[in-house]
């Protein structure tokens, strides 16, 4: 089976109701992300933050995934999928997609703030100030900030050297390094790029930009593969 890679973005989750950040104004949800998605955001004003996350998360318990989400789950009939993802909901696992990296973190996960090797599913939607870990220090959301280490780009950039098929859904390619993986698919690999509006990039042979939503989007792309199964 060929190894399809897919990157996917906020825009992969717009049609299920959850807001992208960039196409308003570099707010998320109203907040400037310094705020809420930075460690000087969490150290000025904890509690800020932990109910910016909590509302997220209450707000993905109430979404479902859309149909780009579902199709992209489908093609793991005809393809090795991998899913590389800068989104913090769990909508591709929710559709069936079963190899799924999150670079950015999970929203359903929190940490501890002294081992960030002590990661636990939250139950529900609340995490509070004095919800501590087994350490005894204070929970934080398993969310990777601005200005913090990406661990997870590591296996990201194996994956995309090894993909024979690369597809970008739904980012604006602005925020690295994931913006980045682009650099290390292997030279030749098909890439499509699906988003209603054109990110930067840099026009190639190789590159097929299908200008659509995440769910048309996904549709068109399986009729383009279909001949390569
Ligand atoms: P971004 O907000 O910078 O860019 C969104 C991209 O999606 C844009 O290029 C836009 O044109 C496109 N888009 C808008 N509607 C679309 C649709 N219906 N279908 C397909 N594409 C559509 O997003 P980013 O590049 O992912 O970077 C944002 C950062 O914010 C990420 O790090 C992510 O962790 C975080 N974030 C996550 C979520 C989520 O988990 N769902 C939501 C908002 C922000």
């Amino acid at each position: 089976m060929k190894k399809l890679v897919v990157l996917s973005g906020a825009g992969m989750s717009a049609e299920s109701g959850i807001k992208t950040f960039r196409d308003h104004d570099g707010l998320w949800e109203n907040h400037d992300v310094t705020q809420v998605a930075s460690p000087e955001g969490w150290a000025a004003d904890p509690h800020l933050v932990l109910e910016f996350y909590n509302q997220r998360r209450k707000q993905l318990y109430e979404t479902r995934p859309n149909e780009g989400h579902v199709g992209l789950a489908e093609l793991e009939n005809f393809f090795d999928v991998h899913v590389i993802t800068q989104n913090i909901d769990d909508l591709h696992e929710q559709a069936g997609s079963s190899k799924v990296l999150h670079l950015h973190g999970e929203l359903k996960k929190v940490r501890s703030t002294v081992d960030e090797s002590l990661v636990y599913e939250l139950e529900g939607w609340q995490l509070n100030w004095g919800d501590k870990c087994e350490k005894g220090s204070q929970l934080r959301p398993h969310i990777v900030w601005f200005g913090e280490a990406v661990p997870a780009i590591e296996p990201a950039i194996e994956l995309t050297q090894q993909a024979d098929i690369f597809v970008v859904v739904g980012t604006s390619l602005n925020v690295y390094p994931a913006a980045g993986l682009l650099n290390y698919v292997s030279r030749g690999v098909p890439i499509y790029l699906i988003d209603p509006a054109q990110p930067m990039f840099t026009p190639s042979s190789n590159i097929t930009f299908i200008q659509e939503k995440a769910t048309t989007g996904v549709k068109k792309l399986i009729n383009m593969l279909k001949p390569q199964q």
